[in-house]
């Protein structure tokens, strides 16, 4: 067996009183998908935030490709190939779409000293293109981002992540407040982009997450509940009792 890319033990997380996360152990395989369902206030987000280095645990550990993630400050997540897109959508609306993904870039290669480099710029450009391209926005540049439907907004939020070419992309709620025809086009883009990369989701639409996974965690109260294949958790009793019963079956 390959080594997880990514790796968290006995991951817990306080807010003041409030236990967030406790406990927390699971590896993720290299190439798969995975998603984290859970009712609201699980700690999902939560641990979202632990793997993309938004928050330190308050115990465990965090091993990315073997390295303790510890100490280390968010931009070398990122540099080490861990990006992410957050619950709530997180664009300058006013820029517009090659704007938003260009001033990203410019974030990400900063060490590059674009100031003084002359490639530089064409490169941020380059990579900002092809992260469009890579979610089908390449017609769209131009555009305020404020005027793009819901779906391409999440999807530009996707090509912002994608500016670091993560090996390990994180998607918290990506078809949020979609209908169908968005949702459907938002699983032909991750299952493209799980073509060379691995990929973490937070997700509520079940058959959705059924049929798009290769794995599925559930969070309850902060712990894991269950862990396998769609299978699997469909079959869990205990799943079915906190989880599947209220879902709002959409998708
Ligand atoms: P989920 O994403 O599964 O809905 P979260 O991870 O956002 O859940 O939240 C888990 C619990 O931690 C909730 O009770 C939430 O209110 C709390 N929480 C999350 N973030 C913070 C924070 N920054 N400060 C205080 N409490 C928080
Ligand atoms: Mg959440």
């Amino acid at each position: 067996m390959s080594e997880p890319i990514i790796s968290v033990a006995n991951v817990g997380k306080k807010f003041g009183g409030l236990v967030a996360l406790k406990d927390v152990t699971a590896d993720f395989k290299e190439g798969q998908i995975t998603a984290i369902i859970g009712p609201n206030g699980a700690g999902k987000s939560t641990l979202f935030n632990i793997l993309s280095g938004t928050l330190k645990p308050s115990t465990g550990t965090l091993k990315f490709r073997g390295v303790d993630m510890a100490g280390m400050p968010q931009h070398d997540y990122v540099h080490r190939g861990i990006a992410r897109s957050y619950q709530i959508t997180n664009i300058f609306p006013n820029l517009t779409v090659l704007e938003n993904v260009r001033v990203a870039a410019q974030a990400f290669q900063s060490r590059l000293n674009i100031w003084t480099d002359r490639n530089a710029y064409e490169d941020i450009e380059e990579k900002a293109f092809a992260a469009l391209a890579s979610v089908g926005l390449s017609e769209r540049v131009g555009t305020p981002a404020k005027f793009l439907a819901h779906g391409q907004q999440r999807a530009l939020e996707i090509a912002i992540a994608l500016v670091a070419d993560p090996a390990l992309l994180l998607l918290d709620e990506p078809t949020a407040g979609m209908g169908p025809e968005e949702t459907r086009e938002m699983v032909a883009l991750i299952e493209k982009l799980a073509a060379d990369r691995t990929i973490l989701l937070v997700e509520h639409k079940m058959k959705m997450i059924l049929g798009l996974s290769d794995r599925v965690l559930v969070l309850h109260h902060g712990q894991l509940l269950a862990d396998g294949t769609p299978k699997e958790i469909q079959a869990n009793v205990e799943v079915r009792r906190v989880y599947l019963g209220q879902n709002d079956g959409y998708a």
